[in-house]
């Protein structure tokens, strides 16, 4: 299948999700993760008219950055280490994977601007995966006061592989109630207004559950 055929089937599941939830289309960020593709694939990716793209390594982020550069804006949406701060901030939009005190003092300090960061939580409880304790949440976001460069808006998290929607629907669920809190706080570093989560398996259930940001990577692209 074409990127383009792709996208049109997904765009329609996305519209039918939005009627059922009665939201906007234009609510919703469609991410599309180029993490296991070329830069043949990700070049007809932007030319259906994709925009935003994700990439989970720094190494594979810096490659595609190199070609493609910002005819897109990047979302790094996996595992970021201290020491590789430093290489996207200043050319990614959105960190989205923000879950420890030393990789926000890194981007405070390699940064000039404020960088946007979603807070990772791991909702599911799942070992392997990675992001806060729910209950860790509110009080990460208090830390990261001190740090000026690090604007949180919104949360992120990923759901379970599991065939069972009731229970990926609760993860969501369970994400946009925090969100809520943090909003309701009124930091001034913290709008957290957006919350990232649904990929290629889920994203219809993140949508009606208040998603705004979808990272879609095997059923836009291809694995
Ligand atoms: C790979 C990846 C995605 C996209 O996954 P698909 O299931 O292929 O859509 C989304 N988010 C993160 C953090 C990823 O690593």
């Amino acid at each position: 299948m074409s990127v383009s055929e792709n996208l049109a089937y997904i765009n329609e599941k996305i519209e039918q999700a939005c009627e059922k939830a009665n939201r906007k289309i234009d609510e919703i960020t469609v991410i599309g993760v180029t993490k296991y593709v070329t830069i043949e694939r990700t070049e007809e990716l932007i030319a259906a008219g994709i925009t935003n793209l994700g990439e989970n390594r720094t190494e594979e982020f810096l490659h595609k950055y190199g070609e493609i550069g910002d005819r897109a804006n990047w979302h790094f949406v996996g595992t970021l280490q201290s020491r590789k701060v430093k290489d996207v901030v200043g050319k990614v939009s959105a960190i989205h994977s923000l879950d420890r005190l030393s990789v926000a003092k890194q981007i405070n300090n390699r940064s000039d601007d404020p960088v946007d960061c979603f807070v990772q939580v791991n909702v599911s409880g799942e070992e392997s995966k990675h992001g806060l304790n729910p209950k860790e949440v509110m009080s990460f976001i208090k830390e990261l006061e001190q740090y000026n460069r690090v604007k949180v808006v919104g949360l992120m998290t990923m759901a379970p592989h599991v065939d069972n929607k009731a229970e990926i629907r609760t993860v969501f669920r369970k994400l946009r109630n925090l969100r809520d809190d943090v909003m309701n706080q009124n930091f001034s570093h913290a709008p957290c207004k957006f919350l990232s989560m649904g990929m290629s398996n889920d994203y219809e259930i993140a949508i009606e559950e208040g998603a705004t940001h979808i990272r879609i990577g095997s059923k836009l692209v291809g694995s």
